[in-house]
């Protein structure tokens, strides 16, 4: 996938066709390894069964925090059973207020490895700190960077060195050519497994969470190779509003949605006005498969 040969766009040009063009436009995109015109076959990354990109529609659900055995284990259970092919669960939080829980760190991570056992569903946690990357990459199977060091670009260039799948959210006032070349950090440093994921954005609009920018996934999606997924959850903020938006996503086009599910959102340690109940995953997951079929997607 990495395509190093890739010099100049004017390399893959008839010759007639570069004459006119002006030196600047010559030039490659700043992300030339991301980049869908350098490198025209479009990524799928397998984790465990799942499949991420091609024609498949991946499910990753789960809590926002591993917060106890008995949480994690009823939650994974119920998003397999509605058809989830991911888990997510964070041990490492990433919390706006340093008195806010802020995960359960290597103890989530062995909930997470328990709860990958019972359910067979590969899992996926965030590293916030680079010093965590040995530890988190031993557990996880897709390793995620949250919105908030999605321009951490060291801890990016050392996750070029894993051997595992990084799964990159998009930073709360990023540019989409530098959420690309956020990306491109990692795949520049080695790692070509890479999961791009919308989160929303900063706007003035307080209604919602952030503001999903679902006009960013067909823009991806022209730019880049890569898988392009959407968290709908921290995209709106209100469990209401995650349904609508997740089947948004796969409308415009996106390869997957992450979506946060709680078994009881009122108690949850972070985020549960935003979780869904597994009743409610188990509706939207039906309603992605029937959407599914209309969309040339399979959704599980
Ligand atoms: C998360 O997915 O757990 C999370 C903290 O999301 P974000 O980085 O998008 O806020
Ligand atoms: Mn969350």
């Amino acid at each position: 996938m990495i395509a190093a040969h890739c010099e100049t766009i004017a390399d893959t040009l008839p010759v007639t066709s570069i004459i006119p063009m002006a030196r600047d436009a010559r030039k490659l995109p700043p992300y030339r390894l991301a980049s869908l015109e350098c490198n025209p076959i479009l990524t799928v990354i397998q984790v465990g069964k799942a499949l991420i990109g091609g024609k498949g529609f991946a499910v990753i659900a789960g809590p926002c925090s591993v917060e106890n055995e008995v949480q994690m284990v009823a939650t994974a259970q119920a998003v397999k059973n509605a058809g989830a092919t991911l888990l997510r669960g964070g041990a490492f939080k990433p919390r706006s207020s340093p008195y806010s829980f802020q995960g359960l760190a290597e103890e989530g991570l062995k909930l997470l490895d328990l709860a990958r056992r019972k359910t067979g569903l590969p899992v996926v946690t965030e590293v916030m700190d680079s010093g965590d990357i040995p530890l988190v990459a031993s557990y996880a199977d897709v390793v995620q960077v949250g919105t908030r060091n999605s321009q951490n670009f060291s801890l990016l260039r050392k996750l070029g060195n894993i051997c595992k799948p990084v799964l990159l959210k998009r930073g709360l006032m990023t540019t989409i050519e530098e959420f690309l070349m956020s990306a491109e950090y990692i795949l520049a440093a080695g790692n070509p497994r890479v999961i791009l994921c919308e989160r929303g954005i900063r706007t003035f609009e307080t209604a919602t969470r952030n503001t999903l920018d679902l006009s960013a996934i067909p823009v991806l999606k022209e730019k880049t190779h890569l898988p392009v997924i959407v968290d709908p959850s921290h995209a709106v903020g209100h469990s209401r509003f995650v349904g609508p938006m997740a089947k948004a996503a796969l409308a415009v086009g996106a390869d997957g949605i992450m979506v946060e599910v709680h078994v009881t959102p009122e108690t949850a340690l972070c985020d549960g006005p935003q979780s869904l109940r597994p009743a409610e995953f188990d509706g939207l997951m039906k309603d992605l498969r029937s959407m599914g079929s209309l969309f040339g997607r399979d959704v599980k």
